[in-house]
């Protein structure tokens, strides 16, 4: 029996060796040394307690007893220094502990009683039928019994306050403690009441032990663990199933339903048979770490990011667990992003860059095709914008693309997009296309918004792609330059490019380049062409510039003044124009003829790009004229572009003392409309329009009609554009203001015309 017993405790005392290299592995923190500790002092007690078992000599036995209660001593006081630490209580050095230093005073005076056998006598005792040596302890062994009691309690004590403040989870990891603790106690008092061998308290104090580590070190931690996954899965918006071996639903998230993205959770644990089915459809492997899918299910289709696996230990099938991922929305957004990066999104056709991108794909696929380019655009879409608002203007843009739709969609490689506010590019074989065609689909969509004074007019350029390893920017832009082209020439509806266009757009490049060092050299210069009244008198001239290149000599403003205008640098051309005139009229005033004026044009970018206002105020100021003499062009089209802003200016331009004549009249739309909104003091009317031979009548009657109106208004009248004497004495007879044409004089130069008129 001896013998077994003292295996037993050898193998317990193997086990806390195990226990101590296992805890010297870990990483060194605070609580570790102190389990490290009593397992060394468990291992103090064990080892006496094996000699007592199996010695007969009384003297060895003896002395175990005297090493048992010193290692029992320590150890009562590691458990307190454990506790103590544990439960995150004030640390004390170990030196500085009253109950160190007890310790070691108990230890001293039991090795001191190793001699006077003062403290305990021990004999021999039957126990089951069996001989033990047994300890009878004297009074003043109490003492140290009693200390070792307060140790334990305190050491009870601190746990239980320790699990009382602590949060749920941790309470038992303090009060488990506690209890193992206080049965040691019990244990102890127990075989001291009943005489029992030590033995049986030494088993306990060794089991304890184990479980105390247990509980400190891996019980706590694990139980942190499974309520930190329970957390995650609960707050989790991905579903995670887990079915165990007989197919049963264990565990589902709360989010699984909303994963699913369905609200029906009865029925849940046959979903089972639904998930190995979706995934058995997709025909991939077991271990099959999710792809995207699609399904169906009440009539809505899902996305699903699925992972599936088969838990499986030693080989044996014990469960398995679905996690499934809803990223319907992300497909969603993702394919919107999309088609917001490929489409447009008014029209739903190819935007720029992916018309660019599939243009040239189809290009490199069918290297041996003859494909052209064409561009087509609304002539002064701005114009169409201002008087049918942006609403219908984009019905046109939609009507425009679904008639590309419709048209095209027959025709084999074959691309078009949307480029820009109003520019539709096509792309398509040689020999499918033919230009009336193209014409007759714009006249279509066009004669939707025709009205009787306003034509919407769409101009087309077309390109014959004769190298396509050009890159796509300039085939398109050999397109728009004839489309370009087009939109400058009144009668022409579609222009093939050539190079006498690239050379054309060329010389635009040339003169833009050119344009600040000529106005700095003063080769852009005011030429004048006289107004005469009906008495034949010039009384002022209207200012058109001419640019006298230095090479190309003198270049009209028709070649660079459409130019300028659409890139916006007319503004810079125009503030040169007006500083010479006024100068011109400072020049007059100083000669004593302040009843001659200079007319001015003012392009439609102008009225963007400065304030106006301040700019006129401010050059008469400066030169010191009469704003009266510096009247101001602006054309019907450039006003009509934001009208009711441009209302607005032309009153205080009228306060300030100057005269607005508007130029072009009867040009454009919806001219007779405009007057009830804008009050001018000049109605330029240009001849060319109306000089129509055709219909003398009509233009005559239209003429004098405007001439009457105007009177009405207290508008005054000027033609332009007045050739022959016939046009003069009609317009005489009609009873208009003043006069400008070849008539009287071709636009001349400053020299010649005060030469002639001053
Ligand atoms: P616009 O303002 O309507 O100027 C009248 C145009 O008619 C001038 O052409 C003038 O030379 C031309 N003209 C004058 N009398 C007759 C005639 O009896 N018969 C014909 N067929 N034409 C006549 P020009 O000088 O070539 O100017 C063309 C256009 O360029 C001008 O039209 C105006 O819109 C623009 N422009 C000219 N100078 C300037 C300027 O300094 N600034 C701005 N923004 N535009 C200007
Ligand atoms: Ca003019
Ligand atoms: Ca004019």
């Amino acid at each position: 029996m001896q013998t077994a017993m003292t295996g037993f405790l050898l193998l317990l005392l193997i086990m806390n060796g195990i226990m101590i290299s296992r805890l010297s592995d870990t990483k060194q923190s605070g609580i570790i040394k102190h389990l490290r500790n009593m397992a060394w002092g468990v291992a103090g007690i064990i080892v006496p307690e094996m000699i007592i078992l199996l010695t007969k000599d009384r003297q060895a036995a003896y002395y175990a007893y005297t090493f048992y209660y010193i290692a029992f001593a320590w150890y009562i006081m590691m458990i307190f220094r454990f506790s103590v630490n544990y439960s995150g209580y004030q640390l004390f050095k170990i030196y500085q502990s009253p109950l160190f230093w007890i310790t070691v005073a108990e230890s001293a005076a039991l090795i001191l009683g190793i001699f006077s056998e003062r403290f305990f006598t021990i004999t021999h005792a039957k126990w089951y039928n069996h001989t033990y040596w047994i300890s009878r302890e004297f009074s003043i062994l109490y003492g140290y019994a009693a200390i070792c009691g307060i140790a334990l309690v305190g050491a009870v004590a601190v746990l239980i306050a320790a699990a009382a403040q602590s949060a749920k989870i941790y309470r038992l990891k303090y009060s488990g403690i506690a209890i193992i603790l206080s049965v040691m106690a019990i244990a102890c008092v127990v075989s001291q009441i009943h005489e029992q061998p030590i033995l049986v308290l030494v088993i306990s104090f060794a089991l304890c032990e184990i479980v105390i580590v247990y509980m400190a070190v891996y019980y706590a931690p694990k139980k942190l663990n499974q309520r930190a996954m329970q957390f995650v899965a609960d707050k989790l918006n991905d579903g995670i199933v887990l079915y165990d071996d007989e197919h049963q639903l264990q565990l589902v998230t709360a989010g699984y339903s909303d994963a699913v993205g369905f609200k029906r959770m009865q029925g849940i644990s046959n979903e089972e048979q639904y998930w190995s089915k979706v995934i058995s459809e997709a025909n991939v492997g077991n271990a099959w770490n999710g792809r995207v899918m699609a399904v169906t299910r009440d009539n809505n289709t899902y996305y699903y990011e699925i992972q599936h696996m088969a838990l499986n230990e030693d080989g044996k099938f014990i469960g398995i667990v679905y996690w499934i991922r809803n990223v319907t929305e992300s497909i969603e957004n993702y394919r919107e992003m999309v088609r917001r990066a490929n489409f447009d999104e008014l029209t739903g056709i190819y935007n720029e860059a992916h018309f660019h991108e599939m243009a040239r794909k189809l290009l490199e696929e069918n290297p041996d095709t003859a494909f052209v380019m064409t561009c087509s655009s609304v002539d002064k879409f701005r114009v169409f914008k201002e008087l049918f608002g942006q609403e219908k203007y984009d019905n046109y843009l939609m009507r425009t693309a679904e008639s590309l739709r419709t048209g095209l969609v027959h025709i084999p490689n074959c691309v078009y997009g949307r480029v820009g506010e109003a520019d539709f590019y096509i792309m398509m074989p040689k020999k499918l296309f033919h230009s009336q065609e193209l014409l007759d689909a714009i006249d279509e969509v066009a004669n939707v918004y025709n009205t009787n004074n306003f034509h919407l007019i769409v101009k087309a350029g077309v390109y014959e792609i004769t190298d396509s390893s050009q890159d796509m920017l300039s085939i398109c832009n050999k397109a728009s330059m004839a489309c370009d082209t087009a939109k400058g020439d009144y009668g022409t509806r579609l222009l093939w490019f050539d190079e006498s266009i690239q050379k054309e757009s060329m010389l635009r490049e040339r003169y833009n380049a050119e344009l600040s060092k000529a106005i700095e050299h003063g080769e852009i210069q005011i030429y004048l062409q006289p107004q005469v009244n009906k008495d034949g008198k010039v009384i002022g001239a209207e200012a058109l510039v001419r640019w006298i290149h230095r090479e190309d000599g003198l270049i009209p403003p028709a070649h660079f003044i459409p130019f300028f205008e659409m890139n916006g640098r007319i503004t810079e051309l125009d503030i040169c124009i007006w500083r010479q005139a006024c100068a011109k009229l400072k020049e007059w005033k100083e000669k004593g003829r302040e009843d001659l004026h200079i007319s001015v044009n003012i392009s439609a970018k102008d009225l963007y790009a400065l304030d106006i206002y301040e700019h006129y105020v401010s050059l008469v100021k400066e030169y010191g004229i009469n704003a009266k003499n510096l009247k101001l062009e602006i054309t019907e089209s450039a006003i009509i572009n934001d009208l009711k802003q441009h209302v607005r200016l032309v009153e205080k331009l009228q306060d300030a003392g100057f005269e607005i004549e508007m130029d072009d009249f009867g040009s454009a739309y919806s001219s007779f409309n405009m007057l009830k909104d804008i009050c001018v003091d000049v109605l330029k009317i240009d001849m060319k329009f109306l000089g129509d031979t055709e219909n003398e009548a009509r233009s005559h009657a239209i003429l004098k009609s405007i001439v009457d109106l105007s009177k009405e208004l207290h508008m005054k009248t000027v033609a332009e554009g007045v050739e022959t004497e016939e046009q003069l004495n009609f317009l005489k007879e009609v009873g208009c203001d003043i006069y400008q044409g070849y008539y009287f004089s071709k636009p001349l130069s400053v020299a010649e015309f005060e030469a002639k008129y001053l």
